[in-house]
C-alpha cells in the first residue's frame, strides 16, 4: 500500500453557509466547489490547502452519519483522507492484516473519487478513508 499524500480533512458542520463564510471571510480560502452526496446524506464544500483539501461536510439528514455524528459529539474533525494508489489494492491488504474495514469495496464519493472508510477501532481512534483518483 501506498499512501502519497493527505488528499482531505474532512469537518463535520451545522450550517455549510455559515461554515464557508468562516473559512472565506477569516481565513482567507476560497470554497471551489459545492457538491450534495445523496448516498452519504451529505452536503459538501471544498477548499484547496496546498495539495490537501478541506471537506466541509453538513447532514441532510439527521439518521445520516454526519447527522448522528454531530448529535453525538458535536462539529469537529470528522476524519482524515489519504490518497493512495491502488484502492483496491490497499483495502485487500489492509483486510489480509486485520485491519476492520467499513467498505469492503471501493464506492463513489465526492468530486468522483473511489472512496473506502476503515473502522476508528483498528485505527486508533481516527476514521480514516482512502481514496483514488480514477480519472487519472
Ligand atoms: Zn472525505
Amino acid at each position: 500500500m501506498s499512501i502519497s499524500h493527505i488528499e482531505h480533512i474532512g469537518i463535520a458542520v451545522k450550517n455549510l453557509e455559515e461554515s464557508i463564510r468562516f473559512y472565506e471571510d477569516k481565513l482567507g480560502l476560497e470554497c471551489y466547489s459545492i457538491e450534495e452526496v445523496a448516498d452519504q446524506k451529505v452536503r459538501t464544500a471544498f477548499f484547496m490547502v496546498g495539495q490537501t483539501k478541506v471537506e466541509l461536510l453538513e447532514s441532510t439528514d439527521p439518521e445520516g452519519p454526519i447527522g448522528k455524528y454531530i448529535e453525538k459529539k458535536g462539529e469537529g474533525v470528522h476524519h482524515i483522507a489519504f490518497a493512495v494508489d491502488n484502492i483496491d489494492e490497499s483495502l485487500k491488504g489492509l483486510e489480509e492484516k486485520g485491519v476492520r474495514l467499513i467498505d469492503q469495496a471501493p464506492r463513489k464519493g465526492a468530486e468522483g473519487l473511489d472512496i473506502a472508510f476503515l473502522h476508528p477501532k483498528s485505527t486508533h481512534g481516527v476514521l480514516m478513508e482512502l481514496c483514488q483518483d480514477k480519472k487519472k
